[in-house]
């Protein structure tokens, strides 16, 4: 494989962008590979090579690199029609009330330009909300690059985790580990008073992808009710994507009072929203005196694309297509791990899927969760399958990085490019292309 072109086009990049990159995951070493276009579920590079893609964008492309006929009219037409005006328009309505009829706890949008505007904003809405400033976030967790969000350490012992943040950010932010009811009722017992809201994603999603054990969020929602703060589902990786156009949330059955989406309801163009109860989101201006604004918010090109797209899903059975191919992937992925490498975790659920390089194997495999990690108790690995943030820090990601997802891409596989970040199905991927990467799979592992 050739990649004298992405070279040199890195070569270009480094001279005038840091690192050569826009968003830092992408600066995959020694370079990364220069997307030329998109082809359904492939992409094609600069010199031409062409790979099964299960990055989609880091999660927004439900339904691949080819837009169905009616989103791509609708997206053309949007664009031609003037790109953004500064005033409201009917497009953004009707995405507004397509996610409300779906999405069960969410009354009320505002829509915001990315995942990061989106947490930034529902953290200032609980504050405003509640009048607290503490907000308890998972370690691992991730929420964007916002300042708040941006700490580690454990408990009340955090500190910001890039210079730049002031450290009276970290302050305000308190951490436990997901999966731990413990530890979260320790924090409410010290601190439940100052308590603005738990944020938290329903799956950790950046992070390997590990589930909620049994009983996990709704020991965070009864710790919320009973001392009066709110719960944040980051749902910018899981919503419309896990549990279908219920999100997460649905699938769970749990009822978040603010929910912050991105990704996959922009339909692939800039995005972010905060939905929740009216009470709570007419907080926001002009409604309420919690101050959220933006020029580009409600785009109508992002309102377009992503309002048609979610219409096309539920139309069309995306869902089934998916979830469908989720599971045949994550399985055979288990089947090649027993024979090959016992030690490492098939991790995910619906349409996403990553194997983490985990350093322990059960004793046996009997009645094992067939198609990824489901965190069930009964299940032979559930002591090795990780449970939060700090298992998956303490799998192979070095051996994951510099081996296995070069072995990847030189056999035509796309992969995130780190052990943390989840990977995704879309509806554009068929039969073969799971095939494929199994074949790729069992040679690279
Ligand atoms: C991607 C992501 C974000 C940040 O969204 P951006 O659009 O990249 O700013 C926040 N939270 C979660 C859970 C995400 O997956």
């Amino acid at each position: 494989m050739n990649h004298e072109q992405s070279r040199a086009l890195y070569d270009r990049a480094l001279s005038v962008m840091p690192g050569g990159v826009n968003s830092s995951v992408r600066a995959v070493r020694p370079y990364p590979f220069f997307i030329e276009k998109g082809d359904g579920g492939h992409v094609v590079d600069a010199d031409g090579n062409r790979y099964i893609d299960f990055v989609m964008g880091y999660g927004p492309l439900l339904l691949g690199h080819d837009l169905p006929e009616q989103v791509q009219a609708a997206v053309q037409q949007a664009a031609a029609e003037g790109p953004m005006y500064g005033a409201p328009t009917e497009v953004e309505v009707e995405l507004a009330e397509f996610v409300t009829r779906h999405v069960p706890s969410v009354e009320m949008v505002r829509f915001v330009n990315s995942g990061t505007e989106a947490t930034v904003s529902a953290v200032r809405l609980a504050r405003g909300y509640t009048g607290r400033d503490k907000i308890v976030v998972m370690q691992g967790g991730y929420h964007g690059a916002q300042e708040s969000t941006l700490v580690e350490g454990e408990g009340d012992h955090t500190h910001p985790s890039s210079p730049g943040i002031p450290e009276s950010f970290a302050e305000h932010t308190l951490t436990v580990p997901f999966n731990d009811p413990e530890a979260a009722h320790e924090v409410f017992d010290e601190h439940g008073e100052d308590i603005a809201a738990v944020l938290t994603e329903p799956i950790l999603g950046n992070y390997g992808i590990v589930q909620p054990v049994d009983g996990y969020h709704e020991t965070l929602r009864e710790l919320c009710d009973d001392h009066g703060s709110l719960l944040i589902f980051d749902e910018v990786i899981t919503g419309f994507r896990v549990g279908g156009l219920q999100c997460a949330q649905g699938k769970f059955g749990i009822d978040p009072d603010i929910t912050t989406f991105g990704k996959i309801v922009g339909g692939g163009f800039p995005v972010g929203a905060i939905g929740g109860k009216s009470e709570i989101v007419e907080q926001f201006t002009p409604a309420g005196d919690v101050f959220q604004s933006g020029t580009f918010s409600g785009h109508p090109v992002t309102m377009a694309a992503g309002l048609e797209t979610l219409r096309y899903a539920a139309e069309n059975d995306v869902y089934g297509h998916v979830d469908g191919l989720g599971e045949r992937l994550r399985s055979g992925l288990q089947d090649i791990l027993e024979d090959q490498a016992p030690e490492y975790t098939v991790v995910g659920t619906d349409s996403m899927f990553k194997v983490v390089f985990t350093r322990e194997a059960p004793d046996s495999f009997e009645g094992h969760c067939e198609a990824g990690c489901q965190q069930r108790e009964d299940c032979p690995r559930f002591e090795q399958c990780p449970k939060n943030g700090h298992d998956i820090k303490q799998a192979e990601t070095e051996r994951w990085e510099r081996l296995f997802w070069p072995a990847m891409r030189d056999q035509g596989v796309f992969l995130t490019a780190n052990q943390f970040e989840s990977q995704f199905i879309c509806d554009a991927h068929t039969d073969q292309d799971i095939e494929d990467a199994l074949e790729a799979y069992k040679e690279a592992i």
